[in-house]
This record gives C-alpha cells, structure tokens and sequence, in this order.
C-alpha cells in the first residue's frame, strides 16, 4: 500500500487527455530521476469528440503552465479572443431580448453597491453594459488587446474560441516533443486488475499491457474506467436540465473580412438553443435540445432557419449536421481507488457557459498539485478530489438552471416546464428567495475556489430581467456606485478608441505575429 507513484497512464487523446497529460509532465514529468513517466494512450480509431471550442480566462494560464505560446494557440489552431456569451431570446424571446455574461468582474464588485443604484436609476440600461466596459467592445466587434499587448496580457479579460481538433494536435506535438509524454496510439481492450481491485495494465493491441500507478480516465463518454470497470454510477441531472442532444456544424463565412464576434451567442429557440462560435475561418455552430420534447428533424430545421437568419449560406447548401446524443449527469464519484475520471468520462451536462475545459483544467490542476506521493497517500487524496468535484457539479448545475428558471417564453412545453418549481435545485430555489430582497454576495457562493462566482449570478440574473425589492442604497453607497458607472463610461471610451477590431487583430498576427 505505500508503493510509491511513479508511473501515471492517461487513456484518451481528446481535449482532456492532453490538457491533463500536459499539465501533469509540465509540473513532475522528464527524463530526470525522481520524475515521473507519463503516458497517454489513443485509439487510431476512436476520434476525439471535436467539438468544445469556448474556453473561459483560466485557459491562458493553463497554456503558460505548460509552455505553449499564444502565438501557437492563435495560428495553428485557427483561435480567436473570447470575451463572455451573449444570451439573445432567453427572456422572452422579442427581437430586444439579449443580456451578456462578460469575462470582466462588475465595477466595484463586492465593494459598491451597483445593483442598488442600477435598479434606482430605473435599470433602463442593460446591467452588464451599465457596470462593465466589455459588451460595448463586444458590441463593436473589437479584439480584448492591442498589437503592442504582450502575448496573454489583455486590456480586458479574455478566453479563446478555436478549432477543437487542431488543439488536440497542437498538444499532442507539444506534450510529446516538449514534456516528454510518452503517446502510445493503440486501442485499450482490456483493463488488468490486481487483488486489491486497483488497476495494474491496460491491456493494448498491439503495444501489450501499459502498466501504471495511476490510471487517468479521459476515454470520453464511453467511460471506459470509471464508468464501465468500476461501474461508478452517472448522478443524472435530466430532471433539471433537460436537453439530451446536440447537433453540431460548420459553418463558412459568407464574407471572410466581416466582423468578427468575440463571444460565444447562445440563442435560444422553441426546440432549445443553438452556439455560435465566431472562428478566423468559418463559425461552429449547433443546437442542444431534449429528445424528449423536440424530433431531431425539428432541431435540425431550427439549426438551419438559425444559420440562414444570422448571415449564414442558405440551408440548402449546408452539410449534415452531426448528431451527439449524451445523458446529462455526472458521476457519483471521480477518483476511485488508483483511478480519477477527467473531461467526459466524469460527465458531462451542456455546453451552456462552456464549463467541461475549465473543469477539466481544474481536475487536472488539483491531481498535478496534489498528486500523491504513494498509494497510502491516494485515498486521502481521492476523497478531497471526490469532495472538491461534487461540489462543482452541483454549482454548475445550479448556475445553468439560472439561465432557463427565470424564462418567460411561451412558446414551447421545453421553456414552460423549465421554470417549473419542481426542476428547480433545493439551493437555488432557496437562493433565489434571498434574491429579492438582497444582491448575490460573495459569501452566497462560499469557497474560494468557486467556479461561478457572484458576479456570475448578478449577469445572469438581472440579465434574465429578474428585478428585486431592494432597500434604496444610503446617500453615500449611492454616490460610490455612481462613481463606478462613471468609470464604467470612462473606460468605454478609452476601450472604444484604443482597441483594434477583432478580425484585424487576428489577421495582424497571422502575418506578423506578436509582440
Ligand atoms: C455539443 C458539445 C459542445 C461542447 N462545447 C464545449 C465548449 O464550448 N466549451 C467547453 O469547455 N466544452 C465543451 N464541450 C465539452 C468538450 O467537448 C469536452 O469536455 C472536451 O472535448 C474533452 O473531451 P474528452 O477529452 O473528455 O473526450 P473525447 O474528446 O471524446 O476523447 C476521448 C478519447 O478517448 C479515446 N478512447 C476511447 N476509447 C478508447 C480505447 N478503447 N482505447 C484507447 N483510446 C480510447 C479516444 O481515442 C479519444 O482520444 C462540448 C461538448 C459537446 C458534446
């Protein structure tokens, strides 16, 4: 039981297997003694999933972490800046009807009392525009950093949009050539076991039995360690989230020098909502729905009115999208004996606020900063990691319940039965009682490690039009709130005149890199 960690399998090549590969031989792996040997093993023949193409900020330090230039990120892997979603038809559905979750933190959050002296001023003003600077750049389509920025400094705070499957390569190359991961392209078709239950080898076809310490599931939704071996069961959520499916397609510009959109735009539909994620080169865009309230040919259609409407080619002339169905949920546990599940194999909801990457960088930080030193240590390590995760489900799960409870669509069953009392979470439905009398505070989302924080909750709330009975702020809160939007307003001009646009940016540095 106190063998010591030497040896670490990642079986799966998609998103999550690099990231966390990568993550891990950046911090303890090399071909000095006393490091550890790491190795990812892929299927040839099992594609990675493709899609998941909205990061959050957390992305930037991640690639720093484990040396990859920005530069890389932005040419190789067709990448452009993100800097939030936008949320168009959540409310009701009217051609007015848009809010944004910007990356930037409110003016004076925490500190001033800005959703007070919003609603005095007769919240007239959306509140993200009246508290940040960022959806008026959004707005007009600029970039979050000039020429001159050095690579991962921004004006203001950005992720990244990019191609799926060219930063699976990018990392593949880098984790091999740079961080010495060993990458066995082979099928996994049986898992070895000792005594005690733990895995001891992957069995492979052709590349005989990969021995480990510690096993990293990232096999995707198939599950094949935690969900297959060891039968943890998924946690499914569909009771509060209801959409099953995806149907996904990309998309060409219809003119390649036109703006370029720096958030991801989420709009919703009768039949559910679709993404769109602005690329250099063509947009990825799909639709999630539930199977039990929408026919894929339904979803399908509203995918095509949805390109057709936003500037996109005529529905004719698109492809077939593809279809990905997937069972909302997450496993009851992630980390079971000398296993951790990462990525989809741990679960997976929707790709609503683009959560799956951040957690997956945060899975992968946890494991790299508290990779146990031996197999006494693991189970110690294993309930923290259980604890930490299951925690984070139940946020996200609640914080993506925000963005349908609060609907007044009545088009369709799926937004009717979505504010539904009884799909709502026990701890939202309790928050969101405080809510009317009170702003989201710090301390309703209690660690310091959230994954949402409350200024998360204030977006997404006073966006969705929620309008609370707060007591009038004092005379001096109110004169310190009114300072931020004045900040606000100064900042926007600056931001206006100073950035470049987005899609000249990008073209800047594909032909002269930066600074
Ligand atoms: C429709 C949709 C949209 C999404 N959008 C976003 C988004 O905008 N932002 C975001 O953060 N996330 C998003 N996600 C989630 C994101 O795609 C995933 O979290 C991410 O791609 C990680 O996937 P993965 O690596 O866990 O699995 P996969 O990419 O499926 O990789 C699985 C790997 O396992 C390997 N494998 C499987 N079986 C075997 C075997 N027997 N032997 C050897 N290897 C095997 C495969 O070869 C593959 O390499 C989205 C997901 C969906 C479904």
């Amino acid at each position: 039981m106190t063998q010591a960690v030497r040896r670490i399998v990642v079986l799966g090549g998609g998103s999550a297997g690099w990231l966390t590969a990568a993550l891990l031989a950046a911090e303890h792996g090399g071909l000095d003694a006393g490091k550890l040997q790491i190795s990812l093993i892929e299927s040839p023949d099992a594609p990675a999933i493709g899609v998941g193409e909205g990061t959050w900020p957390s992305m930037r330090e991640t690639l720093q972490r484990i040396g990859l230039r920005e530069l890389d990120l932005l040419r190789d892997c067709d990448a452009a800046f993100k800097q939030g979603s936008r949320f168009d038809g959540w409310v009701n559905g009217l051609k007015t009807d848009h809010y944004y979750h910007p990356f930037s933190l409110p003016q004076g959050h925490g500190e001033a009392d800005v959703v007070g002296a919003w609603l005095r001023a007769g919240a007239d003003q959306g509140f993200a525009e009246c508290v940040s600077p960022q959806p008026h750049v959004c707005n007009a389509s600029l970039a979050p950093k000039q020429v001159t920025t050095p690579e991962f400094g921004g004006a203001i705070n950005y992720g990244y949009h990019f191609d799926a499957v060219k930063m699976g390569l990018l990392l593949r190359k880098h984790a091999t050539e740079k961080l010495g991961v060993r990458h066995v392209a082979d099928e996994v078709t049986q898992v070895l076991a000792h005594e005690n239950g733990d895995i001891a080898a992957l069995r492979t076809r052709s590349h005989g039995d990969i021995e480990g310490d510690l096993f990293i599931d990232c096999s995707g939704l198939k599950s094949l360690l935690i969900g297959q071996h060891y039968g943890v069961p998924l946690r499914s959520q569909q009771h509060v989230l209801f959409n099953d499916s995806a149907l996904a397609l990309q998309v060409p510009y219809t003119d390649q020098y036109g703006p370029l959109a720096s958030v991801t735009i989420a709009t919703a539909h009768s039949q559910g909502w679709t993404w769109d994620i602005g690329l250099p080169s063509r947009r990825g865009v799909g639709l999630v729905y539930s199977s039990a309230h929408t026919s894929v040919e339904a979803a399908e259609q509203g995918l095509r009115q949805h390109i057709e409407r936003s500037g996109g080619p005529a529905a004719a002339d698109l492809a077939t999208p593809r279809h990905i169905p997937f069972t909302p949920g997450y496993r009851e546990r992630f980390w079971q004996r000398n296993c951790v599940a990462v990525g989809l194999s741990s679960g997976f909801i929707e790709p609503l606020e683009a959560s799956a990457l951040a957690l997956v960088e945060l899975s992968a930080a946890m494991i790299r900063d508290e990779l146990p030193a031996n197999r006494a240590d693991m189970d110690i390590v294993a309930k923290r990691f259980n604890d930490a995760f299951s925690y984070r489900w139940a946020r996200i799960i609640d914080f993506l319940k925000l963005h349908y409870a609060l609907n007044q669509r009545d088009d369709s069953d799926y937004w009717r039965e979505h504010r539904q009392a009884d799909s709502m979470p026990e701890g939202l439905g309790e928050l969101l009682q405080l809510w009317r009398h009170r702003a989201p505070l710090r301390s309703d989302l209690f660690r310091v490690d959230e994954v949402f924080p409350a200024a998360s909750y204030q977006y997404v709330l006073y966006g969705m039009g929620f309008k609370p009975n707060l007591a009038a702020p004092q005379a001096a809160r109110l004169a310190q709130a009114q300072a931020c939007f004045q900040q606000v307003t100064t900042a926007t001009k600056r931001l206006l005149g100073g950035l470049p646009r987005h899609r000249d940016l990008i073209r800047h540095i594909h032909a002269h890199g930066m600074a």
